[in-house]
C-alpha cells in the first residue's frame, strides 16, 4: 500500500510563477564595523543568494554556514532541477533532492544550501503577495525582544580579558541594550573558575537589572558545564546555550536537573530537535532558519516545541531574517544580534532592524525586508 504521507508527484498544477533564474555568490572582505573595543574584525565574508521568478520578483536570502562550497552545490547541483519550479512549493522543494538529502557528507552543506533556497521563496511569497512574511506566518507580533552577543575574539586577534569583555558590555547597555550575552568554554580546556571571573567582571560592570546569558559552543563535558552553572548562579544568567559537547541530549537533561540556570540549545542541531524535546533537555529550543533547512524547517520545530509547551529561542548569527519566525508564530521568543554579524548584516543589506531599548520592530515590507545594498555583489563577489 501507497505511503500517502510520502508519495511525491512529478508533476504538479502550476501556478503560472516559476522559478527563472538562481545565483548564489560567495561575497569577501566586505567592511563591517568593528566591536567597541577592538580593531578586528574588519571585514566579514557572507553567502548570498538570489532567486528570480518569470515575472520577475527577486527573492534574496544569505546563510550562517560561509563555507563556499554551498554556493557550488546550488549553482551546479540544486539550481537546474529547481528552474521552473513554483517557488510557493516550500514543502516541494526538498523533496526533488530527496534521496541525497540522508547523504552524510553533503549534510550541513546542502541543508545550509537548501534553507537559502527556501528564505529567498519565502521572500519571493511575501512579494508576491505584497505581505511581510511573519504575516504569512500568523503574525503573532510586529515587535521581539532581543538580545546582543559580543566578547568572541575573531581574526586571531588576542582572546577578551574580562576587563574589555566588562568595558565592552557595559557599553553595549550604556546603548539601550538590555540583555547580553558571551561566550564560555573556550580556553584550551574548558576553565569553570575563569569564566566565572569573565562573567562575574560582566555582572558587575552591567548591573543587576540587565540580563546575562552566556554560551558555550559545544565546548564543555558535563562536568564541566555543570560546574560552571554551579559557579554563576549567584550571578542571575538568563540561560546557557549549547553548553555540552555534540548537544548530548541525555547530557543537557541532566545538566537541566542539577544547573539552576536555564538550558538552551538547537542551533546546531536540527535533528535532534525532538530528542532534545522528548528527553526533557532544554529550557528554550532555539533553531536557525539559515542553516537547518530554512524558515520551513523552523516553523515545524516551533510546532513541535509548543506541542512539548517548550519555548521558542534563538541563538546565531542570522538574527535579521529569524526575526519574522519569532514574530511569527505564537510561541516565537527571544532574537540574538551576534555583534559582527549583526554588522555584517548592516553592510550588507539596506534596511535592518536595529535594537532599542532591548527590541526589534519587524519590518512591514513584502517578504523579508532585507534588500542588498545596489552594487554589493559585483565589489565584494568571489569569482
Ligand atoms: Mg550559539
Amino acid at each position: 500500500m501507497l505511503n500517502q504521507t510520502f508519495m511525491f508527484e512529478n508533476e504538479v498544477a502550476g501556478s503560472g510563477q516559476s522559478i527563472a533564474k538562481i545565483e548564489a555568490y560567495t561575497l569577501k572582505n566586505i567592511p563591517i564595523t568593528p566591536p567597541p573595543f577592538r580593531e578586528l574584525p574588519k571585514t566579514e565574508g557572507a553567502l548570498l543568494l538570489r532567486v528570480e521568478t518569470n515575472d520577475g520578483v527577486v527573492g534574496w536570502s544569505t546563510s550562517g554556514y560561509t563555507h563556499p562550497v554551498a554556493i557550488d552545490l546550488i549553482n551546479k547541483y540544486l539550481a537546474p532541477r529547481l528552474i521552473g519550479e513554483d517557488p510557493f512549493r516550500t514543502e516541494r522543494l526538498p523533496t526533488l533532492f530527496d534521496r541525497h538529502t540522508n547523504e552524510r557528507p553533503l549534510g550541513r552543506a546542502l541543508q545550509s544550501a537548501m534553507a537559502m533556497i527556501d528564505i529567498a521563496c519565502w521572500d519571493i511569497k511575501g512579494k508576491t503577495l505584497g505581505k511581510p512574511v511573519h504575516v504569512l506566518l500568523g503574525g503573532a507580533r510586529d515587535r521581539v525582544p532581543v538580545y546582543v552577543t559580543h566578547g568572541a575574539a575573531y581574526d586571531g586577534a588576542p582572546v577578551y580579558s574580562a576587563e574589555e569583555l566588562a568595558a565592552e558590555a557595559a557599553h553595549l547597555v550604556m546603548l539601550g541594550n538590555t540583555h547580553v550575552k558571551n561566550t564560555v568554554g573556550r580556553q584550551r580546556i574548558p576553565d569553570p573558575k575563569d569564566d566565572y571571573v569573565r562573567m562575574a567582571a560582566m555582572r558587575d560592570a552591567i548591573g543587576p537589572d540587565i540580563e546575562l546569558s552566556m554560551d558555550g559552543n559545544l565546548r564543555m563535558n558535563l562536568a564541566q558545564a555543570a560546574e560552571l552553572c554551579d559557579r554563576c548562579h549567584e550571578l542571575n544568567i538568563s540561560f546557557i546555550e549549547e553548553p555540552i559537547h555534540y548537544n548530548d541530549p541525555a547530557n543537557l537533561r541532566d545538566l537541566r536537573q542539577r544547573a539552576r540556570i536555564p538550558v538552551a540549545a538547537a542551533e546546531n542541531e536540527k535533528f535532534t530537535a525532538l530528542q532534545l524535546l522528548q528527553a526533557g533537555s532544554v529550557d528554550f529550543i532555539q533553531p536557525n532558519i539559515n542553516n537547518d533547512g530554512g524558515l520551513s524547517a523552523g516553523v515545524r520545530i516551533a510546532t513541535l516545541a509548543r506541542v512539548f509547551n517548550v519555548p521558542l529561542s534563538h541563538g546565531n548569527g542570522n538574527g535579521p531574517h529569524n526575526i519574522a519566525l519569532h514574530a511569527g508564530v505564537q510561541n516565537g521568543g527571544l532574537v540574538e544580534y551576534h555583534y559582527h554579524k549583526w554588522m555584517t548584516y548592516n553592510a550588507l543589506f539596506e534596511e535592518v532592524p536595529q535594537p532599542e531599548a532591548g527590541w526589534l520592530t519587524v519590518s512591514q515590507k513584502p517578504g523579508f525586508g532585507l534588500e542588498p545594498k545596489d552594487g554589493i555583489i559585483s565589489e565584494y563577489r568571489v569569482k
